[in-house]
């Protein structure tokens, strides 16, 4: 995904071992089925029973799958690994079918319904039509659609072939995020704004804080005169509140991503002291860009909080 674009400067994955629980669990060729397909954003959390006859929810079961992938299958070009996954990764975001955009006055829907009905592709008229067919306003309705002008260099919109379309020019099956899709998953998912950065003289700038249970500032993030980064509990001895929060600060990587953990906060255990005033002083190199992230208990994924440059 890194390399395809941006959607990872938005959206950060977390890649776990097959023991840890995910929130997307991928499954290839389950009995044989040629199909793939993932379940529609939140879908994919929800208690809904899916081909294996297991909930969504169920860590034993996949709610993302891959059918057509095999040793010929190529790297780009339609139906290719990369294009293929970034639309399912899509799905998984919440995003619908380019090509189901009412706005579209390319394609000729009910012939293209026609040829996914028909031999060789055999598809029922109800699937065709889920996959093909523009949204109805009851689809709007349930689904709650948002919609951009009609994109059709999206990574959601299906490669059609030039017979099916009013100006005989096939159109989608990329390979790639448009620019399209990268601003409307930022709308969708938009990074808070970063805090103001009060000063506190005795140490250096305060770059982030971190209130307790109730609403009171309490551990300073700090960016010291040196350029190394300190915690500084202003209630030494006292935790921030009784649940079992974790706040992770990240470091970069030599490649640029957030995957170095340099210390995690617990909320429920005072800040490890140092000295007498509160002060923890941890790794990052001098003037390395750090992030924090809030994992609450039950939460396999943390939420940002603050992302320096
Ligand atoms: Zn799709």
């Amino acid at each position: 995904m890194k390399n395809r674009g941006c959607v990872t400067s938005v959206i950060k994955f977390k890649f776990v071992s097959s023991t840890d629980n995910a929130d997307i669990r991928i499954a290839l060729n389950y009995n044989n089925d040629r199909n793939t397909y993932t379940y529609l954003g939140t879908m994919l959390t929800s208690p809904i029973t899916n081909e294996t006859g297991l909930l969504n929810t169920d860590q034993k079961s996949f709610n993302m799958h891959y059918g057509w992938f095999d040793d010929n299958t190529t790297d780009y070009g339609r139906n290719g690994f990369s294009g293929t996954v970034l639309h399912e990764f899509g799905h998984a975001l919440g995003l619908q079918h380019e090509h189901k955009n009412p706005i579209n006055s390319t394609i000729r829907v009910s012939a293209y319904i026609s040829y996914l009905t028909g031999p060789p592709n055999n598809w029922s008229e109800a699937n065709a039509k889920s996959q093909a067919a523009f949204f109805t306003a009851q689809e709007d309705a349930y689904y709650e659609n948002k919609y951009t002008t009609y994109d059709p260099l999206s990574i959601m919109h299906y490669f059609v072939d030039a017979k099916f379309t009013n100006n005989n020019v096939a159109v989608g099956g990329s390979d790639k995020l448009s620019a399209g899709d990268i601003d409307f998953i930022g709308t969708v998912y938009p990074f808070p704004k970063d805090p103001t950065n009060p000063v506190d003289p005795t140490i250096g700038t305060t770059i982030y804080t971190i209130n307790n249970s109730s609403g009171t500032p309490q551990i300073d993030i700090v960016r010291g005169t040196n350029g190394l980064i300190s915690l500084v509990n202003r209630q030494p001895g006292n935790s921030l509140n009784s649940t079992n929060q974790k706040y992770l600060i990240f470091t970069r990587t030599k490649n640029g991503d957030w995957y170095n953990v340099a210390y995690i906060l617990y909320s429920n255990s005072p800040l490890g002291t140092t000295t007498s005033t509160g002060i923890t002083n941890f790794g990052p190199s001098k003037g390395e860009s750090i992030m924090i992230e809030r994992q609450d208990p039950g939460q396999s994924l943390g939420t940002l909080l603050f992302r320096e440059k």
